[in-house]
């Protein structure tokens, strides 16, 4: 059997001794929580407000505790978050969504070396399955570090820019905000040249001004949040935008956008110029996607997603893969 946290073969039913020391502080967990899925009393509403077609506004969120070796559903002072299957008529596909973030956050990580929120899939006492996450802003002793999302760092809200607040500004005014911020921040630069690059070619069309964070370190210094909330949104809503910002202010005014109606190498390459990163450095990235195909997708086939999503996933990461050739 596979480790619900890193898919590495393992005798017993549990996660490995890795994914133990990285999310539970080395206590046995059992893959099996001792409740029912909590009952969202107030999905409807969720439903009618996110006028945008997106999953990260029909996911509902509860707070966990670890108490010796188990997890426990607590108000404040959470440890863990953990997302259920969401109920959304609207959208495709949802019994797999836990499982779609958890496999593009292991991707994420173990193939491309995305610092990412420490993740694994878990069960409810039902046997539905759940994503369940660390939190990467709560200390060893409860408190916590600072973190700012770049909607806050912009301070877009509702009330100031609507409904749609977090779909504003572009991933060029983050990485530009992440250079007045972050010391010595090309490293930060060049990681988050990858995420966005990461989003394209996994599809995931949601990562929003809130999904990127700027967070405090323990020497008092900003730098780049681990990423967290991705996913192949594709898989839930195949009509979305393939991006949620535009990269860069009239991006879609180039010759191969305005041919094509989607970006290409072309504007990746324009993107990571503007971000000020050097050439044999971006391209570098760029190429560790294409080299990975074969790769990632018998990372995507060992995962455990349906067959249909599965290979929904593998169609839309060769598709994009094209563009970038
Ligand atoms: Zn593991």
């Amino acid at each position: 059997m596979k480790c619900l946290g890193c898919y590495k073969k393992i005798e017993k039913n549990e996660y490995c001794l890795s994914c133990r020391k990285k999310l539970f502080d080395g206590k046995r967990v059992s893959t099996v929580l001792e409740f029912d899925k909590p009952k969202p009393e107030n999905i409807s509403m969720y439903n009618e407000h996110s006028k945008r077609m997106s999953i990260s506004g029909v996911q509902l969120k509860y707070s966990l505790k670890l108490v010796g070796k188990k997890l426990e559903l607590c108000e404040k002072n959470g440890q863990y978050i953990i997302k259920p299957i969401p109920k959304a008529d609207h959208l495709e596909k949802m019994d797999d969504a836990p499982e779609n973030e958890h496999l593009t956050m292991q991707i994420a990580s173990q193939i491309f070396n995305i610092k990412t929120a420490d993740n694994a899939l878990i069960y409810f006492k039902d046997g539905t399955p759940a994503y369940i996450t660390k939190r990467f802003d709560v200390k060893g002793d409860g408190t916590k570090y600072i973190q700012e999302d770049f909607a806050q760092i912009t301070n877009r809200t509702k009330d100031t820019h609507g409904e749609s607040y977090k779909y504003e500004g572009s991933y060029l005014e983050i990485g530009e905000l992440i250079k007045k911020h972050v010391p010595a921040s090309m490293i930060a630069i060049e990681n988050f040249f990858k995420i966005v690059l990461f989003n394209y070619v996994f599809s995931n069309g949601d990562a929003h001004l809130k999904n990127f964070s700027l967070i405090r370190n323990e020497y008092g210094e900003m730098e780049l949040s681990p990423s967290y909330d991705l996913m192949s949104t594709i898989i839930h809503t195949p009509g979305e935008q393939d991006t949620a910002l535009d990269l860069y202010y009239k991006d879609h005014e180039s010759g191969y956008y305005t041919t094509h109606g989607h970006y290409g190498r072309t504007e990746f390459i324009e993107f990571a110029k503007r971000l000020g990163i050097i050439e044999t450095r971006y391209l570098r990235i760029v190429d560790e996607f294409i080299k990975n195909e074969v790769n990632v997708i018998s990372f995507i086939q060992n995962a455990l997603m349906s067959c249909e999503a599965m290979q929904l996933l593998v169609k839309n990461l060769q598709l994009r893969l094209i563009r970038l050739r």
